[in-house]
């Protein structure tokens, strides 16, 4: 194994076989002007050598259908939270191991900004996310991504209330805000609307798919009935999956938003083709029904810390999500950190790899690396 980039560690997830890393040179004498946005890409991967997830919070001030954090019955529940001194200790310590991208999960990281601000005394790269309805500290330096559900309107009843308004008001030209959009069958309709407000607003938006727990699946199949909390919607309306038509639906919505919205859209053909393909995105232990080759499954240097500051033996930051439905685009951004196979077949499609990591990089890293402006063009 050689690696894409000079480091030491031993990450497998980003290194590459000896015979890929010989097709990609092949690739790059054949097509030379690719070599700067190679660099790029070895740059921006760089950054995600030694990843960590924190969940920084175990409440929310939101009632989401099918949330991946509450809809868990299984879930960790940490009953006495480490005080304020300690998530100090803790990131500088963190920093010491080496942590080059920490990512905030929730339940809602912003309701514990104070340890938000202690960690982005100590971490260099991170990203947040939140569903936008509290406004971050503008001290905190991470990327920040806002999760959307769709349109006012579908809010109210996806989500307990109007939010999408809010978290624009809310961050409306913050350079540190990406939208997220979670597209599901229940709120493909509203993307038009939701992209031109988001341009309105100067807010970029990238995309998700849902993808349901495993105790929500388990509780449509018993045909269970509303508990009035984060299992509302389905008992009436069925599960929000998606089938052939929806997936190519979503495709579909995402194809208009490049192209109608294509400097504020952070999304590539060949991301919106991974994460709207037929079947499992990933190789699925038929034994333990988990995917294999999924880049955000807690193993390796990949840690997860509780809120007691403990790392966590869990299966990804979302452990409840069943991988054979699974559509995250965190799970599908961190396995394409080593170009497929497919990305190797020629210089068309080694192009669309390196889209996809300069993209990568937009939607996670803040702030942009300088090496995005020495490349000026060259890395459209
Ligand atoms: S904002 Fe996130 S954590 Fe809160 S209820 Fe919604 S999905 Fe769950
Ligand atoms: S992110 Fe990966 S490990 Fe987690 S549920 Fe999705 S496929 Fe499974």
């Amino acid at each position: 194994m050689r690696r894409l980039y000079d480091q030491t560690e031993n990450i497998p997830s980003t290194s590459i076989p000896r015979e890929m890393l010989r097709r990609c040179n092949a690739l790059l004498s054949e097509v030379p002007s690719f070599r700067p946005r190679y660099e790029l890409a070895k740059h921006v991967i760089r950054i995600f050598r030694r990843p960590a997830f924190y969940e920084m919070s175990q409440r929310c001030n939101l009632w989401c259908e099918g949330c991946y954090y509450f809809e868990n019955e299984d879930r960790l529940k940490v009953a006495v939270e480490r005080p304020q001194p300690d998530w100090q200790d803790f990131f500088e310590a963190e920093k010491a191991r080496g942590v080059s991208m920490a990512y905030f999960v929730g339940a809602e990281p912003a309701l514990e900004q104070q340890r938000l601000l202690a960690a982005t005394k100590h971490l260099k790269h991170g990203k947040i996310g939140t569903n936008g309805t509290i406004r971050i500290d503008p001290d905190i330096a991470f990327r920040i991504g806002i999760s959307v559900w769709g349109d006012d309107e579908t809010d109210t009843d996806l989500r307990g209330g109007s939010v999408l308004g809010k978290a624009m008001r809310n961050y409306a030209g913050d350079d540190r805000a990406v939208m997220l959009f979670t597209l599901s069958p229940w709120n493909l309709h509203t993307v038009p609307d939701v992209m031109k407000a988001s341009q309105d607003h100067g807010l970029a938006v990238t995309f998700n798919l849902f993808s349901p727990t495993q105790t929500y699946l388990e509780k449509i199949a018993q045909g269970l009935s509303s508990d009035e909390k984060f299992f509302r919607i389905a008992p009436e309306k069925g599960a929000p999956s998606f089938t052939t038509d929806e997936l190519a639906r979503a495709s579909d919505v995402m194809t208009s938003a490049m192209e109608d919205f294509p400097d504020m859209t952070l999304c590539t053909p060949a991301f919106r083709d991974l994460i709207t393909q037929l079947g499992p995105m990933f190789d699925i232990d038929p034994e333990t029904n988990i995917a294999r080759d999924c880049g955000s499954r807690i193993q390796g240097a990949l840690k997860y810390f509780s809120t007691n500051l403990q790392a966590e033996n869990v299966k990804c930051c979302t452990p409840n999500v069943d991988c054979k439905e699974c559509r995250l685009y965190s799970g599908a951004w961190s396995s394409q950190f080593i170009p497929s196979a497919q990305f190797l077949q020629s210089a068309e499609m080694f192009e669309q790899w390196l889209d996809m990591m300069e993209m990568l990089g937009r939607v996670f890293i803040y702030p942009l690396p300088d090496i995005y402006q020495t490349l000026g063009s060259d890395a459209e």
